[in-house]
């Protein structure tokens, strides 16, 4: 085990439930680049849980590619609520794109037009607006919905239902163009989302994918337009998205990367989150006394991070220089 680094576990509550998580926990880990995260979601196995280290290892030790651009354009989130909620979260946001969560369960697909409705009069005719269900719909209710959601003006779906086969049924059926989201988790999936033509765009993570680098790499040989999304991180996660988007030769899209607000508290004194809709390319400082108020005894995180570690570091045999 190492000495050298300074590994920190944290467990942070949501402010509302994302999927089935309620806490986020993980560890950061500081080496001589910086800050860097390691915060798989539970389900997660050990072997996928490797990535998510190797892009902590980036974060720490090696560092970021250089950005091309100095700030990223992202998009408000706008959940399941009434209409006028769903406007008011749009206005009080500054950002010019929306993306709506749509096809909850227990909800009627009127509600879903409404809630589209009501975000494109609050973001007026020049704003986008996405929407996402989560891979909840089957392929026939998702070509109905799109057509009733066609007058409003999306500039795509993502994930409209969960299997590839699905979306690609779904890519032939409708003019919106389809983002894969759930279906990309690990490097291999966007060229198998793109060879099954299921998708016109990719939404990709740095941590899942192992690091900025790697996300690069997965990105140029999927060679669709990229929307990079946060994994629901801290500020020091945060920061990695912000640096792929950064240094993505192409960005046609708002990114999902404001989501520091999902997260009841930060562990930054300067949090990064969006100014005018778009978030700063930076290194955001930790603080000492945020990272106190936040960090566990729990053993889990630490126990998760030493074996992806281990897993790692068997896959990659060169060894790390820095003792991390
Ligand atoms: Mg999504």
């Amino acid at each position: 085990m190492d000495t050298a680094a300074e590994e920190r576990a944290f467990s942070i509550p949501m402010r509302t439930r994302f999927r089935d998580v309620t806490t986020r926990e993980g560890v950061l880990v500081r080496g001589p680049a910086g800050w860097g995260e390691f915060s798989p979601f539970p389900e997660y196995p050990p072997r996928e849980c490797a990535r998510w280290w190797a892009a902590c290892y980036e974060a720490a030790v090696l560092g970021w590619p250089a950005p091309v651009r100095d700030t990223i354009p992202v998009n408000v989130t706008v959940p399941a609520v009434d209409p006028e909620h769903a406007a008011r979260i749009v206005t009080d946001s500054d950002c010019t794109t929306a993306k709506v969560k749509v096809a909850q369960v227990g909800q009627d697909p009127a509600e879903d037009v409404d809630r589209v409705a009501a975000v494109r009069d609050a973001l007026g005719r020049d704003g986008r607006i996405r929407i996402d269900a989560n891979g909840a719909w089957d392929r026939d209710t998702a070509v109905r919905m799109l057509g009733r959601l066609g007058p409003f003006e999306l500039e795509y779906v993502e994930q409209p239902c969960a299997a590839v086969e699905d979306l690609a049924h779904v890519r032939r059926r409708s003019s919106v163009p389809v983002a894969a989201d759930e279906s990309i988790r690990r490097a291999e999936d966007p060229m198998r989302v793109r060879s099954a033509g299921a998708a016109d765009i990719v939404v990709l993570k740095a941590q899942p994918l192992g690091g900025v680098r790697s996300a690069l790499r997965v990105a140029e040989a999927c060679g669709l337009p990229v929307v990079v999304s946060s994994a629901v991180e801290t500020s020091v996660g945060l920061a990695a998205g912000a640096a792929l988007a950064a240094a993505l030769p192409e960005l046609p899209y708002a990114c999902g990367l404001a989501t520091m607000q999902l997260l009841s508290a930060d562990v930054c004194a300067e949090p990064l989150s969006p100014v005018g809709g778009r978030l700063p390319v930076r290194r955001p400082e930790v603080d000492e006394h945020r990272l106190c108020a936040v960090e566990t005894r729990s053993p889990t995180p630490a126990r998760r991070m030493a074996e992806a570690r281990r897993i790692w570091h068997q896959e990659h045999t060169d060894p790390s220089p820095h003792g991390l």
